[in-house]
C-alpha cells in the first residue's frame, strides 16, 4: 500500500498536527502488540474494546499518524506535529479510505459471496486471475466490513486485480461491502443456512447474498442448480454455473479421486488438483468468470495447478498407526458438513472412515433439526460417527435410527473422544473432523497426529 498522509486531509479535512507534509503510509495499523512502520493508526471501537486506548503503543510501534473518533478526548502524548484526522466514526473512515484506495489503484474487482465455499473459490479465481494479472485476494477470511477494507488497504498500488471475499451475519452487510468494493463481477457460490437465525429462512440468506448486485458494475455468476436463485437468474446480467443441464455453464464430474478430479464444463475437460463435487461447481464458477476475462483454457488450467488455498480446509495430517485425519474444523454448516461427508464416502485409499462431528453454531431455531439433516449424508460406506458438544447430538442420533450398523456415540468432552479416536485409529482408518470454528476440535489433533 502506498498513500501520501495529505491525500487523507481531503478525505477527513478535520485534522491536526503536520498533515500537508510529504509523510508516506505504507500500512494500516489496528492492533498495537505488532510493530508496523510508517503506518496509520485506526482504532477501532468493538464490541468489548475501545482501541483508541493504546495510542501511546500505536506511535511506539510506528504509526507516523492516526485517525481518531471525534467524540473522544485526544491523549496529551501524542506530539504536536503528529497528524491525527478526526472523524465521526474510525471503522466508516476506514472503509472510506479503502474505498478511495481501491478506486485510485483501479483495479478489476471480484467479490465472492455464498454461504460456503467463498474462501475456497476466491483462492481459485486469484490463482487463475495471477497467470494473467498482478493479482492481489483476501488472505484467509478477512471477509467483513473491518477484514474487507483492511484487504484493500493491503494491497500493492501495482495490483491489476483483487478478489474479494464478502462474508455476512445479517442482512445488509454484503450491501455495504458491494457498494464499497464496487465490483466489476460477483459471484454467489450457493445458498445455505450459515447464520440462519439471523435471516429467518433461506429465502431470506438468498436475498441477503443477492445485495452483492447492490454495487456491481457487471455480471453476476451464480449457483445455476440453487431454486432461491432462478428469479435472480433471469436478469440478464447474470451468468448461472451448476450441474443441472439448463445452467449456461454446465459442469458434469468425468473422476472423484481422493486429492483430484476430472471434469468438463461445456464440453471443455479440466483437471483440478483437489478433491469433492462442490469444487468442480467452484472451479465452473471460476471459468465463467476465466472467460469473461479473456483467459483461454490453458491459462485456466494453469491457474487451477496453481491454486493455494487457506489453512484448516480439508487439511491432510499423518495419524498415529498409518492413519489419516482430515482437518475440515474451520467452520462448519449442514451444507458443507455434507459436502465434506460426501468426499470422506468416496475416497479409496482409506477403507475404514470415522467421522468426528461437533456442533455447528447459529443455525437458530430449527439447529437441533439441522443437526439431524447431516444424517443424510452418511450411509453404510461411514464405520462410525462420533459427536461432541450440545446439539450435534442429533446427528448421532438420526444416524443411530437409520439402523445401518454403524457405530454411534455422543461426548461432551474433548479429552475422552480423543482417548477414543487414539484407540481405534489404524492403517485403514481415516478421521474427518469438522465443527464450528468456537468447537476447537482442531485441538484433538494434538493427540492423534504422529
Ligand atoms: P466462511 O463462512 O467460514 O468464510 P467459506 O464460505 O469461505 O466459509 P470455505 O472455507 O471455502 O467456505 O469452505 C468451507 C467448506 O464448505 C468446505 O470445506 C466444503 O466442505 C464446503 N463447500 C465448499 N464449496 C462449496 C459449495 N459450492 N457448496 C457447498 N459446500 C461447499
Ligand atoms: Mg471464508
Amino acid at each position: 500500500m502506498k498513500l501520501e498522509v495529505a491525500e487523507l486531509t481531503k478525505l477527513f479535512p478535520n485534522y491536526k498536527g503536520a498533515a500537508q507534509d510529504a509523510i508516506t503510509i505504507r500500512t494500516i495499523m489496528t492492533d498495537t502488540r505488532k510493530r508496523a512502520k510508517q503506518s496509520l493508526f485506526v482504532p477501532i471501537v468493538g464490541e468489548s474494546h475501545d482501541a483508541h486506548q493504546f495510542m501511546k503503543g500505536a506511535i511506539e510501534q510506528g504509526a507516523t499518524a492516526a485517525l481518531w473518533q471525534q467524540d473522544k478526548p485526544l491523549p496529551k502524548l501524542v506530539p504536536t506535529d503528529f497528524p491525527v484526522f478526526f472523524v465521526e466514526d474510525t471503522t466508516k473512515a476506514l472503509q472510506q479510505l479503502a474505498q478511495y484506495y481501491l478506486r485510485k489503484v483501479d483495479p478489476i474487482v471480484v467479490g465472492v459471496t455464498g454461504s460456503n465455499g467463498k474462501t475456497t473459490t476466491k483462492d481459485m479465481v486469484a490463482a487463475v486471475l495471477a497467470t494473467k494479472y498482478n493479482t492481489h485476494k483476501t488472505q484467509g477470511n478477512f471477509n467483513n466490513h473491518i477484514g474487507l477494507p483492511l484487504t484493500i488497504l493491503s494491497m500493492d498500488t501495482s495490483a491489476e486485480a483483487v478478489v474479494l471475499e464478502m462474508g455476512m451475519d445479517r442482512a445488509g452487510e454484503i450491501s455495504l461491502l458491494s457498494l464499497l468494493a464496487e465490483p466489476d463481477y460477483a459471484i454467489i457460490t450457493n445458498i445455505g443456512e450459515s447464520h440462519i437465525e439471523n435471516f429467518g429462512s433461506r429465502e431470506g440468506i438468498a436475498k441477503a447474498k443477492l445485495e452483492i448486485r447492490d454495487g456491481l458494475k457487471g455480471v453476476c455468476i451464480m449457483d445455476g442448480d440453487e431454486p432461491l436463485l432462478q428469479d435472480a437468474l433471469l436478469d440478464e446480467q447474470t451468468i448461472s454455473c451448476g450441474f443441472g443441464e439448463e445452467a449456461d455453464y454446465v459442469a458434469v464430474i468425468e473422476e472423484l479421486l481422493d486429492e483430484e478430479t476430472s471434469f468438463t464444463v461445456n464440453a471443455v475437460s479440466y483437471h483440478l488438483p483437489m478433491a469433492g463435487r462442490h469444487n468442480v461447481k467452484n472451479a465452473a464458477f471460476v471459468i465463467a468468470l476465466a472467460e469473461k476475462l479473456g483467459i483461454a483454457k490453458d491459462g485456466i488450467q494453469r491457474g487451477f495447478e496453481q491454486i493455494e488455498v487457506s489453512a484448516m480446509r480439508f487439511e491432510k495430517h499423518e495419524g498415529k498407526n498409518g492413519s489419516l485425519l482430515i482437518n475440515d474444523a474451520y467452520n462448519a454448516s449442514p451444507t458443507s458438513m455434507k459436502a465434506v461427508i460426501e468426499i470422506i464416502r468416496q475416497l479409496t485409499s482409506k477403507t475404514r472412515k470415522v467421522l468426528v462431528l461437533g456442533d455447528m453454531f447459529e443455525l437458530g431455531a430449527n439447529s437441533e433439526q439441522l443437526h439431524a439433516s447431516v444424517a443424510e449424508a452418511v450411509d453404510e460406506k461411514i464405520d462410525a460417527v462420533y459427536t461432541i458438544g450440545n446439539d450435534s447430538k442429533q446427528i448421532s442420533e438420526a444416524v443411530a435410527a437409520k439402523q445401518l450398523g454403524i457405530t454411534t456415540s455422543h461426548f461432551t468432552e474433548k479429552k475422552a473422544l480423543s482417548h477414543h479416536i487414539q484407540s481405534i485409529l489404524t492403517e485403514d482408518t481415516v478421521v474427518l473432523i469438522k465443527a464450528s470454528r468456537g468447537m476447537k476440535l482442531e485441538e484433538l489433533l494434538e493427540d492423534l497426529v504422529n
